[in-house]
């Protein structure tokens, strides 16, 4: 746990599980993640909805089946005629028990991306843990007051929402609103002022329990289609490939804003952004794609 990350080229990452780069020792520091967890069917359970006490309501998608928490993956793949959205998403990760790896002076910030997307005008999603917010409030608070991005929620803990989850703890379904709210709470107390009402789970672990368990929150759980596999990665270029081998219209794309355990991230947006508007995409929020996608609100 205390122990340097492993590397992994993103071959290797996208061989693991067509979506998930991790190492066993990677587990608890960042889930990258893609599991494939799908929710469960046919539940007859119904869980009422209510609404996050403060965080502000952009559009969220209806419940699912028996008033599941709704899963978002992508928006509609949009016709050739118009021109084509992506939502670049950041993890940011810090789990519960890295307080003593902070301490010792790992970085589990990435000001230096921060800064590139503003220098290019690119609208983003950062999914902050609470935990990451407590360590770094002032820029938390930065992230959470500029108009270009939003803040959503990637739990407090980055524990699993699940029983087997890439070796990462796990919180018990009894906690798991808890440790969400717990999150948004940290948010406030930075600052963030573009909190949206959306819940990445760590490692993208889910299930049938965990989005009944999150379902009185009224938060839209927010997968992907495109890993980057930026996580542990050593080379740029071979990140900003499997982001533009990946991107379709519509596209969600999952990357990380944690220096430690993803430190190519920021040279491979240089390949990335430059490319993507040459292709005619438009940067958007995370936010911008689910009301696309038939929002209600
Ligand atoms: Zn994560």
């Amino acid at each position: 746990m205390i122990a340097p990350a492993h590397k992994l080229n993103a071959r290797r990452l996208a061989a693991l599980t067509a979506t998930c780069a991790l190492t066993s020792l990677a587990l608890t520091a960042l889930a990258a993640c893609g599991s494939q967890s799908a929710p469960g069917a046919g539940s007859r359970d119904r869980t009422a909805r209510t609404t996050v006490s403060a965080p502000p309501r952009p559009a969220t998608l209806a419940p699912g089946p028996a008033g599941l928490t709704p899963v978002f993956k992508n928006a509609p793949r949009t016709p050739a005629s118009t021109t084509p959205t992506v939502a670049l998403t950041f993890d940011a990760d810090m789990t519960a028990d890295q307080g003593p790896r902070a301490a010792a002076g790992e970085r589990f910030d990435n000001p230096a991306l921060v800064r590139t997307l503003r220098r290019e005008k690119v609208p983003a999603t950062f999914f902050m843990t609470g935990r990451w917010a407590e360590e770094y409030p002032a820029q938390a608070r930065s992230i959470g007051r500029d108009p270009l991005f939003e803040v959503a929620n990637h739990s407090y803990s980055h524990y699993a929402f699940t029983d087997r989850c890439y070796g990462l703890p796990t919180v018990p379904a009894s906690r798991m609103r808890a440790d969400m709210e717990r999150a948004f709470a940290a948010f406030r107390k930075a600052g963030v002022e573009h909190q949206v009402p959306y819940f990445r789970f760590p490692g993208g672990c889910y299930d049938k329990r965990s989005l009944r368990a999150l379902a009185p929150g009224g938060v839209t759980a927010v997968q992907w289609d495109v890993v980057s596999g930026d996580a542990f990665a050593t080379d740029a270029d071979a990140v900003a490939r499997q982001v533009l081998d990946g991107v379709r219209p519509g596209s969600v794309v999952v990357m990380h804003c944690t220096r430690s355990a993803a430190p190519t991230t920021e040279r491979a947006l240089r390949t990335i952004i430059p490319e993507l508007r040459e292709r005619g995409f438009r940067f958007v929020r995370v936010s911008e794609q689910i009301r696309a996608a038939g929002a209600r609100g």
